[in-house]
């Protein structure tokens, strides 16, 4: 088993500084847990060097609470060093532990050659790419009221049309390696009547870009309380070849492996046989 979505720090976490000593610990909680490599993935907006990149939410011009609302989360997210923890990521390598270095890089609209920019140079093994925003509209986050208000002025198809859509353009623009939480619009529980359709494009979207989708525990700690992806998404990434990885999303000791044996009986449930694994973002397939 893998663990390839892990983050050092909680949200609204101010001190940002990754040591040596809690990659260790990570490695030796996920090994006990049978988990044979990790992928460190911090957010990329959490860093100061995402800094340029401040304002995308004010391209969204039709709501000024949520445009407000990102503003002031981002100000409450940002101030890690990505040359420091790419410096102890790769300590950690050195030294020898299973780990490899990542980052869970956002969706933004129109500026992914910016972002391209920003992270060439820096030894990334495996990159994730995620969606949660549409416009300036975090729409996984219900702790920001404007946030958590917007799901009632929306319908639940519209949603999970523009989520689809910034998935497609996000597996389009090929910056990442990996879909992570691919179905993440379930978050809350709102699921149109007949997915079936967006789980289609979500699935041609992985399978057209060569990446891979990642199956994660993270939905069991949610109000669906179902992992990602869906086992009919999960079928369909199966039917078209798409290769997957396992992870917890965890973003503190205690959920590193999180139900590892479960995300394992969903695989083989779906006819997976084997994993990938990165290294310089350069794919492999490891055993279940
Ligand atoms: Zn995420
Ligand atoms: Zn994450």
């Amino acid at each position: 088993m893998l663990d390839y979505h892990l983050h050092l720090w909680e949200h609204g976490q101010r001190s940002l500084d990754a040591t040596l000593e809690q990659v260790a610990a990570y490695c030796e909680h996920a090994q006990a847990e049978g988990v044979t490599e990790i992928a460190l993935t911090e957010h990329f907006y959490r860093f100061r060097q995402a800094e340029v990149l401040r304002g995308w939410w004010d391209e969204d011009e039709a709501d000024q609470g949520l445009r407000s609302g990102m503003r002031q989360y981002w100000d409450d997210e940002q101030g890690g060093d990505l040359d420091r923890y790419v410096e102890v990521a790769l300590a950690a390598k050195a030294a020898g532990l299973p780990v490899v270095v990542g980052l869970e890089v956002d969706y933004f609209r129109g500026r992914m050659d910016i972002v391209e920019r920003l992270l060439a140079g820096y030894p990334f093994d495996v990159l994730l790419g995620s969606v949660h925003w549409l416009g300036a509209w975090g729409f996984d986050n219900n702790a920001v009221p404007a946030f958590a208000a917007e799901w009632e002025a929306r319908k639940v198809e519209a949603v999970w049309d523009d989520y689809t859509t910034s998935l497609e353009e996000l597996a389009a623009s090929g910056t990442c390696d990996v879909l992570a939480h691919p179905d993440l619009c379930k978050v809350f529980g709102h699921v149109p009547g007949a997915p079936d359709e967006f789980y289609d494009r979500m699935a041609e979207a992985a399978a057209s870009s060569g990446m891979a989708a990642e199956v994660s525990s993270a939905g069991w700690r949610k109000p669906i309380d179902e992992a990602y992806p869906a086992p009919p998404l999960l079928e369909r990434f199966k039917a078209r070849g798409v290769p997957v990885t396992t992870a917890s999303d965890a973003h503190r000791l205690a959920i590193v492996a999180d139900r590892r044996t479960d995300v394992r009986s969903l695989l083989t449930a779906a006819g997976y046989t084997s994993l990938r694994a990165y290294a310089a973002r350069t794919p492999r397939d490891v055993d279940i």
